[in-house]
């Protein structure tokens, strides 16, 4: 049964294969013995390989063992959860934190718990999949709004106006590198009194002068805002987190099943964490360093023609649209020593399969010259895929009208 399928998948270019990978996450990586260029992998600051985070994290392991013996209302809360739940809530601006496994459960036990009283949910139509199958798995309805179309929400929320609505969006998508409109949907959840849960898994350490996220981003306070982030992506570490009232964590600690029924996170993880938050604030030059490499890449971009779907973060998408081009490309780059897999539907809408580039810290400059060149040598190797890479608003059009499409 599952190899007519299997074929299926393959002969439309959508079987995907895990390929692995020699060495730590960093900018520089061997894959098959070859040594090759990362532009894959959201350890945005290069925390991931830090020598103080290792350090936390193997002198935690000394302390506390490796994994947590068990969940956190049992007796998994070690000292480690505990200080970076409140390392978190003061980064965040926040009353209070709390950590769950990974960014998954934590947007499970969110959502499932904001649903209990919820009349609807309203997500913007990218969020990230974890958003979505959160609200698979509640009672109350699911309307999707159009991509950052907080003006299509308004007009939603005011036409069924129910008390208690809750409105999800990724601060930073996780595709397409572009940003949430957070003030005006912030303006939206506050005069319907709805909550709005940010997903800034992408954003925290990367977005806003302090890298305190997208909401700093946009300059944001607000106690009616309900951020939500992982601990794998800019931290370099592992795990998940919510932040907000006091009374919110509180009853998520009584009520996210995927809190309470699952051991809690190794406690290296947590250590590893606030080891990163450190850095973070203390070291800002690592996030102006991951900026100026982001610019270069995409003034580089720009200059050649290519799209990028409107990103204003490290993630920067090249729309191919066809999944069999996106392959193409992606082949291609690995040719000359670049690693970048292609995104195909069902991450993506099909006919907007990409290129999903992300910068770190851990680049160079001669990195992204090479990235550069790399795509620039398509003029002459595949003039075809050089044409449809550097004509960027048919395809978009194209994805602008899959974007308006109500459903997932
Ligand atoms: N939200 C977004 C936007 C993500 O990109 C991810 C990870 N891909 C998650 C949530 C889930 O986080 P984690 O990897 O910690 O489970």
């Amino acid at each position: 049964m599952y190899a007519s399928r299997i074929d299926l998948l393959s002969r439309r270019s959508l079987l995907r294969r895990l390929r692995t990978i020699d060495g730590a996450p960093r900018a520089e990586v061997k894959i098959d013995g070859r040594r090759i260029l990362l532009f894959s992998s959201n350890n945005y600051l290069d925390l991931a390989t830090h020598p103080k985070v290792i350090e936390a994290a193997t002198a935690a392991i000394r302390r506390y063992g490796v994994g947590a013996g068990a969940s956190r209302l049992i007796s998994g809360t070690l000292a480690p959860h505990v200080e970076l739940e409140e390392q978190l809530a003061a980064f965040k601006g926040a009353e209070a934190a709390l950590v769950f496994s990974t960014g998954y459960h934590a947007n499970l036990g969110l959502i499932q718990t904001l649903a209990e009283d919820a009349s609807t949910i309203y997500a913007d139509r990218l969020s990230h999949a974890s958003l979505i199958d959160a609200c698979r798995s509640c009672k109350p309805p699911l309307r999707i709004f159009r991509h950052r179309e907080a003006s299509q929400l308004r007009a939603l929320l005011a036409s069924k106006y129910q008390k208690a609505a809750v409105i999800l969006t990724d601060g930073v998508f996780s595709m397409d590198g572009d940003l949430a409109p957070l003030p005006a949907l912030l303006s939206v959840a506050e005069s319907t009194s709805a909550q709005l849960v940010v997903d800034d898994a992408h954003g925290t350490g990367v977005m806003g002068p302090e890298g305190r996220g997208t909401a700093e981003h946009f300059g944001l306070k607000s106690a009616a805002l309900i951020q939500m982030g992982t601990l794998s992506k800019a931290l370099g570490a592992f795990g998940g987190f919510v932040t907000g009232t006091r009374d919110l964590i509180t009853y998520l600690v009584n009520r996210a099943r995927p809190f309470i029924y699952t051991t809690a996170l190794p406690p290296a993880m947590a250590a590893a964490a606030s080891a990163a938050l450190e850095i973070i604030q203390g070291e800002p030059e690592r996030r102006a360093r991951l900026w100026f490499l982001r610019e270069r890449l995409d003034q580089g971009l720009k200059t050649m023609g290519y799209g990028t779907l409107g990103s204003e973060s490290p993630i920067m998408p090249i729309l191919v649209g066809d999944v069999a081009a996106a392959l193409r490309l992606s082949d291609h780059l690995l040719a000359q020593g670049i690693y970048a897999p292609a995104i195909r539907p069902p991450t993506v809408p099909s006919s907007s399969s990409r290129i999903r580039i992300t910068v770190t810290a851990g680049h160079t400059s001669g990195h992204i010259d090479h990235l550069l060149e790399a795509l620039s040598m398509l003029r002459g190797t595949d003039r075809q895929l050089w044409d449809r890479l550097t004509n960027p608003t048919r395809i978009a059009r194209r994805e602008g009208r899959k974007r308006s499409s109500p459903s997932l």
